[in-house]
């Protein structure tokens, strides 16, 4: 793999067709029982290839065994019923019916680990796997056991930590959680939210990754977005924490964005995930734009601790966008590559 500027995909992929519908979120399996077991893995594989052939450094399962990035971990522990649903307001954006605590939670055994061990053997690069984070966890569900949204995001943590293990086991070279929460909820982020996700991340030799962004291409997002102003300073809250915790890797949504670039400097001595590919438009970036963007954070961060990746998940696109995304990004990351060296 590239040490200098090595780039990677945030997580998700678009499905097959023949695995669910296409360009949409939640979107339902259209396969079952075995076939689909199957049928994830192939796809699994494919996403794994399609990483590789696009030239990218390190391989992600694309969430090809997942329906939501949230949810599908969650519908794995004892303590949820997915038949009681509340409406809440996720995000502080949208509401949404969401399922309900009602027990102690619990991880009864790993949920992603055999995926994990699939994609191990299916390709000899370093592999990634995202699970979500302990407060975009809690943000999707109404407790009506706990009653605290800070004591159920430690239980979380807990188990995270437990699933997290069983990756690194699974030979998962880099654990990324999924924190979108962190740039809405400032007050728990500073009161328990990064100490939760230290939590999650406590004791493992794998290299730990937090992603912040400002979510998929979806119309709550977009709205939300016009709402933010000129600039978006969300980042300023949780940078300076992260740059003091135990969290090596920090992703963030760069790419036009309107993210002064500047606020990476807020984590000096962190290695900087940087999004250099727009994941709400379907215009391909030429791979000068991808290098015109990743060119804009040296000032702010060491070239040695630069990586890239898109600003978020590629669900919602259709399969060539994000392939063709995937190749703009490889190529571009070569362009700056070339000049440092
Ligand atoms: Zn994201």
């Amino acid at each position: 793999m590239n040490t200098l500027l090595p780039t990677t995909i945030v997580g998700s992929l678009p499905k097959p067709i023949w695995l669910s519908e296409p360009e949409k979120l939640w979107s339902p399996w259209k396969l079952h029982d075995e076939e689909l077991r199957d049928g994830k893995l192939d796809a699994q594989s494919l996403a794994a290839h399609e990483q590789s052939r696009a030239g990218l450094d390190i391989i992600s399962d694309g969430e090809q065994t997942r329906q939501h990035f949230v949810t599908t971990f969650i519908e794995h522990l004892d303590g949820v019923d997915f038949d009681r649903r509340e409406t809440v307001r996720i995000r502080d954006r949208y509401d949404a019916s969401v399922p309900t605590v009602v027990r102690a939670v619990t991880r009864e055994k790993p949920v992603f680990a055999a995926d994990a061990a699939h994609l191990r053997a299916a390709t000899d690069q370093p592999i990634k796997w995202a699970l979500p984070g302990p407060m975009t966890m809690i943000d999707t569900l109404y407790d009506a056991h706990y009653q605290s949204r800070e004591k159920l995001a430690w239980e979380f943590a807990t188990i995270l930590n437990q699933e997290a293990k069983d990756l690194e086991a699974a030979g998962v070279d880099i654990i990324q959680f999924d924190e979108p929460a962190f740039n809405v909820f400032f007050d728990e982020l500073k009161d328990w939210g990064v100490a939760a996700l230290e939590r999650a991340a406590e004791g493992l030799s794998a290299k730990t990754a937090v992603h912040i962004c400002y979510g998929y291409g979806i119309k709550a997002n977009t709205d939300w977005k016009a709402t933010l102003g000129a600039e978006w300073r969300q980042y300023e809250e949780s940078f300076p924490l992260l740059q003091q915790s135990s969290i090596d890797i920090v992703s963030l949504e760069s790419h036009n964005s309107r993210v002064p670039v500047e606020v990476i400097e807020l984590l000096r001595g962190k290695t900087v995930m940087l999004g250099a590919i727009d994941v709400a438009s379907d215009t391909i970036e030429t791979p000068e734009d991808v290098a015109t963007t990743l060119r804009s954070a040296l000032p702010y961060v060491d070239k040695d601790k630069l990586w890239t990746s898109g600003n978020c998940g590629m669900a919602p696109l259709a399969r060539g966008v994000a392939r063709d995304k995937m190749i703009a990004l490889a190529e571009g990351a070569e362009i700056l590559r070339a000049e440092l060296s």
